[in-house]
């Protein structure tokens, strides 16, 4: 299908990771020209320029970004890892590289992969909407630096009017996230099963638990960067992302 946006020129930071791929495949399918930037080589194709570098180094992001229309940035270290320090350097400090570099290169649209954890603070969310205020404390340092990731996007975001000289930037905040090649959640819940570790029940057994199809999260990505534009209202803000409904056990 057509949009608006085809022919724009993206850069998918993350994009040899599992929703970064499936970004830059539906990119393509519509029209966009998209490359990737990864700190790991992890595929190889012929319309598809790849960048193997660490996001946290701005000489490396820069060959990357010239030319770009719209930076879509889903890197992040392993959300399980309990390494606090790579996830400060990576989400927060790296985060703040890559804005940084944007604008000496003079891309002026970004769109970063939040998460909808950065409003979990233990208790039940039913229907939660973007007026939750960010979970204080955060449940773990995977969310917290998401949070602070977050912060530092939509802080950067500058509309003066006219595209030249503005900086746009959107959040997008999936759940768990499920679907073809997914080297997360599935693998880590088939593991514990195999191991016996999921044989017990939180709360009364009818809690929901929202997980979104990959491609429809990739959707929620490319309307919100299409939508974009100086004058805009997405712009320096943050939008759950999920399927229709929530899915009922
Ligand atoms: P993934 O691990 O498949 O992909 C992340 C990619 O980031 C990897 O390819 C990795 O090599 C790259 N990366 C890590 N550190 C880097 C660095 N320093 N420089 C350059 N690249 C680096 O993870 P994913 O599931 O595709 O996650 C994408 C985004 O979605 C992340 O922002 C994550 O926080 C968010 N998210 C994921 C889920 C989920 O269920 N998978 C849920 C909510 C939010």
């Amino acid at each position: 299908s057509s949009s608006s946006a085809s022919g724009l020129k993206a850069l998918v930071i993350g994009g040899g990771g599992f929703l970064g791929r499936h970004l830059v495949d539906e990119l393509l399918a519509r029209g966009w020209q998209a490359s990737v930037f990864d700190v790991r080589k992890t595929f190889d194709d012929a319309r598809i320029p790849f960048f193997t570098g660490d996001l946290r180094k701005e000489e490396d992001l820069l060959p990357a970004l010239r030319g770009i229309d719209v930076v879509f940035h889903c890197a992040t270290p392993a959300p399980l890892s309990k390494n606090r320090a790579l996830f400060i350097d990576v989400n927060v400090n790296g985060t703040k590289t890559i804005v940084a570099a944007c604008k000496a290169a003079g891309v002026h649209r970004m769109v970063v992969t939040s998460s909808a954890s950065v409003i979990y603070a233990g208790a039940d969310l039913e229907l939660a909407n973007e007026d939750v205020p960010y979970a204080n404390p955060p449940i773990d340092a995977y969310t917290e630096t998401k949070a602070e990731q977050e912060q530092i996007v939509l802080d950067a975001n500058n509309d003066t009017g006219k595209e030249a000289t503005s900086f746009l930037t959107v959040a997008i905040r999936p759940h768990g996230i499920f679907g073809p090649r997914d080297p997360h959640l599935v693998p880590t819940l088939a593991t514990m099963a195999r191991a016996g570790k999921s044989k017990y029940i939180i709360g009364n057994g009818k809690n929901v638990v929202d997980f979104t199809y990959v491609k429809n999260v990739v959707h929620g990505h490319i309307l919100a960067a299409e939508k974009l534009t100086c004058g805009s209202k997405v712009a320096g803000k943050a939008y759950h992302i999920t399927n229709d409904e929530p899915i009922r056990f």
